[in-house]
């Protein structure tokens, strides 16, 4: 091994290279957000693009290639040639998982090696589910629980705190410290916190199982990615077969085992052989091995392709599930009639075809200006949970903004022009005459109209005679909604002064779902 003074040891390197993906996350996780103008400058969703299985499970499940997905197959390439690399260098969640080890030091070793092949099965689950018509791929992958956590819980709470911090710095500190804290505030607003505060449905569901994820290295050191991950599955699968890898264990090695204890994902055997389906490339094994027997070669096909341990009755008995769980499973006959109240945003595609090509990814409701999308439960059966649907009562989709279909890395939001965005229909909205105003009371009350974003206003009025809670009979103006003008944006729903529910509901009724799109990106 060549003196540390001489050279940068290549661990650094491959920190340097995990943090440098892991700040270009960020950075894309925090650009996707309103910045004072309706086009994105930015291709956001990128990283859900190069993610090989949600790119093949969403055109399995549309049985047709989607273009945006392509990148992905880049992903799958560069594996091809030098492994497993994606899970060493750039996945986020990987990063994050290493990064928290503090947290879990003890996490034993070789939990049991028969666990690996627990990422395989469930990568064929999905797949196959997914040609079946049960697209559950976004559940599991890593992308998306990682931004889906950090959309819903993290974020709000980061601008929660800091929000809460400096509000109480300015009402109570004195002048000297307002003449450090605001700007440093100023700078927090402008380029990390959200345009404006948001809350989110599943915030603590979704946070509970990005924790779980990176709670199991208590088990082991990176058992998700060892075990569970079906992404890492899948580049497994076809890193088996790489030229390039790392190569150890020959007869002058001192058997040491030193590559053996600091291997993160418990690739190296008895033998100092490096599997190639689970070594990421991190290059521990190389920097620490005290006879610098390790190197990262061309092997060609001296290298035998390592068998995966999967079974063949395991494996039938998985691809059967996968075929078989669209069929049974209870609650996707919830998803045969629609729910009234699963609005979709703007330029969703036709819902079996949304199901479909939605990941799960979160990125429309972290961009929404008016924090309208929010993650369904089981409106639309079990394969709709957290596909994005409209919240009138805690938000409302403004008007001029095309935001989500610009951020949907899939195009199960197509994207909008303002005027068709204008034109398209998610809902109507309708009167509660029971808790009304002016119907119930005989109290005036026009919010809902002055709201309404529509050039020729949706919500228009009448003057009618009505009893007030005196006994005395009144003419106010009530309001109705003039279906052709409505388009169910959810504003009237959400500035009705109504401590509650709102007197004005947005269903999904009459909504106008977009037929695919056949524009410059080509699907
Ligand atoms: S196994 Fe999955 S979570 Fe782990 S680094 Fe690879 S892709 Fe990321
Ligand atoms: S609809 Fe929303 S959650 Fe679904 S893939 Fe598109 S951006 Fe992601």
């Amino acid at each position: 091994m060549s003196s540390p003074g001489k050279r940068i040891p290549v661990y650094v390197w491959r920190r340097f290279g995990q943090s440098l993906f892991f700040a270009f996350f960020l950075f894309l996780f925090i650009k996707t957000d309103y910045s004072g103008s309706d086009e994105l400058t930015y291709a956001v969703n990128i990283l859900f693009r190069i993610d090989p299985l949600l790119a093949f499970c969403a055109w399995l499940a549309g049985k047709a290639v989607i273009a945006l997905m392509l990148p992905a197959l880049i992903t799958l390439g560069l594996t091809f040639v030098f492994g497993r690399f994606f899970c060493g260098w750039v996945c986020p969640m990987g990063t994050l998982i290493d990064g928290s080890r503090f947290l879990f030091p003890h996490g034993r070793q070789n939990f049991s090696p028969a666990w690996r092949r627990l990422k395989y099965y469930l990568l064929f689950f999905l797949l196959v589910a997914s040609f079946a018509g049960l697209p559950l791929a976004g559940y599991v992958d890593p992308f998306s629980l990682l931004v889906r956590g950090l959309t819903f819980a993290v974020h709000p709470a980061l601008d929660h705190a800091l929000t809460s911090f400096f509000t109480f710095t300015y009402q109570q500190g004195p002048d000297w410290l307002n003449a450090l804290t605001e700007p440093v505030y100023e700078i927090l607003k402008k380029h990390i916190l959200p345009f404006r505060p948001k809350v989110y449905a599943l915030s603590i569901f979704s946070s509970l199982l990005l924790s779980a994820v990176i709670g199991l290295s208590l088990l082991e050191r990176r058992f998700f990615c060892r075990n569970v991950c079906p992404l890492g599955g899948l580049l497994a699968l076809v890193a088996r077969f790489s030229p390039f890898r790392l190569q150890g264990g020959s007869t002058e090695c001192g058997k040491c085992r030193q590559c053996r204890k600091v291997c993160r994902m418990g690739a190296i055997d008895e033998e100092r052989n490096i599997a190639g389906a689970d070594c990421t490339l991190c290059l521990d094994c190389l920097e620490f091995c005290p006879a610098g027997r390790i190197h990262f070669t061309w092997t060609g096909r001296r290298n035998a392709v390592q068998p995966t341990g999967i079974t063949r009755r395991a494996f039938v008995a998985t691809v059967a599930t996968g075929f078989l769980a669209p069929l049974v499973l209870p609650s996707r006959t919830l998803a045969r009639r629609a729910d009234s109240a699963l609005i979709r945003p703007p330029g969703a595609l036709a819902e079996k075809e949304f199901l479909g090509r939605c990941v799960r990814c979160g990125e429309c409701m972290k961009v929404c200006i008016g924090n309208a999308l929010h993650a369904a439960w089981l409106e639309g059966g079990f394969e709709g949970v957290f596909t994005p649907r409209l919240a009138g009562r805690i938000g409302y989709c403004e008007y001029n903004c095309t935001l989500c279909g610009q951020v949907c890395p899939t195009g199960a939001i197509s994207k909008l022009s303002v005027s068709e965005k204008h034109a398209t229909i998610i809902g109507r909205a309708f009167f509660d005459k029971n808790r009304c105003l002016p119907y119930a009371k005989g109290i005036p009350c026009i919010v809902c109209e002055e709201h309404c974003p529509t050039p020729d206003k949706a919500i228009k009025f009448r003057e009618s005679p009505v009893m007030n809670s005196r006994g005395e009979v009144v003419v106010v103006r009530q309001p109705y909604v003039i279906d052709e003008l409505c388009i169910g944006c959810g504003i009237c729903e959400n500035k009705c002064p109504l401590s509650g529910e709102s007197a004005v509901i947005v269903t999904s009724e009459g909504e106008s779902r977009h037929a695919g799109y056949a524009g410059a990106d080509g699907y």
